[in-house]
């Protein structure tokens, strides 16, 4: 990915946005609501992600007919980066602008559109997404949630887990099954439903940092419109592998300018306690600095296309793996004062404890490698079909 001079001229319009609005009310949020943190000044991010839409900075990939600005790949990945730049804080409606907002584009009703976006647009409606369930994680076509439609409209009942932030959501696109006795893939709908409302019980899960960012939704006859469902009845498989895939792609390369302000705060924090001088932490640091270079060079060199659809998967495990090691570097270089809850080093502990949710979400590091093991590698979908001949 190369960037134009009209690219850079863009570049030097966000972060000067970006640093004349930090400021005044807004200016003590900077690195609020980072992983394990969402609970962190709740009520002013949403203000201040209410001012980005303001001014038009939210939804840059949608198309102008939707309320975005059509930006190319190349400017996305210049927004995300110069916003973890300036340490502006973690924005609180990523799942319906980068998760629904575009599947709804790409298969919604010219009706759904004109409903569900200018809300997702203008961060006055927020989204969680309803896919896994006890029993359906990796597997997902496993789903058992039902739905069936009665005169009024669909009637949902059943469990999702692990539904990150279901306790502020206003609505929820759930995966449900719609044809009785159907199985894996078949017979799946994609359904837009509001999650305030009698049938819809949301339950926090206290996670290892001791914040509750997912919860389990329970649904108990909860009710939506007919017409709340994405593609046709059916066919929400389909809809929904679009959700998937977009789990990953340009904000990555904002996560890594975050990732290389908390290196580079830990760095300091080497250099002031004295850790630095320890020679097999200095080591550990500098190839964390190493890695984190390769990541970004990968990212950019890969994000323009995929080119045998593994690219994704690679990139997921180079980031997780590296977060995942930059905490436990952090406890090494605060050493035994980290082990211990409730102290000063509380953000690194977070980092540290949180971490280990990077290699599960957005599919595992076991299922990447599946997905590159048949997609790069082209070796057989299950070890024990027989091979061809
Ligand atoms: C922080 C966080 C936020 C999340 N937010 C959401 C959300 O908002 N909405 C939502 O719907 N879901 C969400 N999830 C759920 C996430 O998508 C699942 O946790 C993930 O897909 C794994 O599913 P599972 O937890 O059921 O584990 P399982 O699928 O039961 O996996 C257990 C273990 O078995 C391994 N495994 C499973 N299948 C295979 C296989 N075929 N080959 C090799 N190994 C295998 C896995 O890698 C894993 O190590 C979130 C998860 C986390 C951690």
């Amino acid at each position: 990915m190369r960037f134009t001079p009209q690219d850079e001229e863009f570049r030097a319009e966000v972060r000067a946005w970006l640093e004349a609005n930090l400021a005044g009310a807004f200016a003590g949020l900077r690195g609020a609501g980072g992983p394990g943190r969402e609970h962190e000044r709740y009520e002013e991010r949403l203000a201040w992600n209410r001012h980005l839409a303001a001014a038009g900075w939210t939804c840059l990939s949608w198309p102008s007919e939707f309320g975005g600005r059509g930006a190319s790949l190349a400017r996305q990945v210049i927004f995300h980066e110069e916003y973890a730049r300036a340490g502006a804080p973690a924005r609180v409606t990523i799942v319906g602008e980068e998760l629904l907002g575009p599947t709804l584009i790409a298969f919604g009703t010219p009706e759904q559109k004109a409903r569900f976006l200018p809300p997702i647009r203008n961060v006055i409606e927020l989204w969680c997404q309803g896919f896994s369930e006890p029993g359906a994680g990796s597997d997902l076509a496993s789903v058992s949630t039902r739905a069936t439609l009665d005169g009024q409209g669909w009637v949902i009942t059943g469990q999702k887990i692990w539904t990150s932030l279901a306790h502020v959501a206003d609505w929820c696109f759930v995966l449900a099954r719609t044809e009785p006795g159907s199985t894996r893939g078949q017979g799946l709908s994609y359904l837009l439903v509001p999650m305030r409302q009698p049938g819809v019980t949301v339950r926090p899960i206290r996670q290892l940092t001791g914040t509750s960012e997912f919860n389990e939704v329970f649904f108990d006859g909860a009710r939506t419109d007919a017409a709340h469902v994405v593609g046709a009845p059916g066919d929400g498989w389909r809809v929904a592998r679009a959700t998937l895939a977009l789990e990953r792609g340009a904000a990555m390369l904002g996560l890594q300018v975050g990732f290389r302000r908390e290196l580079r705060a830990l760095i300091e924090v080497a250099r002031h306690t004295g850790a630095g001088a320890d020679p097999l932490l200095r080591d550990k640091l500098a190839r964390a600095w190493i890695g984190l270079e390769a990541v970004r060079a990968y990212a950019l060199d890969t994000l323009g296309g995929p080119h045998d659809g593994a690219e994704a998967s690679v990139l997921k495990i180079l980031w997780s793996r590296w977060h995942q090691a930059l905490g436990e570097l952090a406890m090494e270089v605060l050493g035994a004062p980290s082990m211990v809850a409730g102290q000063d080093e509380d953000e690194w502990q977070r980092l540290y404890l949180f971490g280990r949710a990077e290699t599960i979400y957005g599919g595992s590091d076991e299922i990447q490698r599946n997905i590159i093991a048949t997609r790069a590698l082209g070796l057989p979908r299950n070890w024990t079909e027989p091979r061809n001949p």
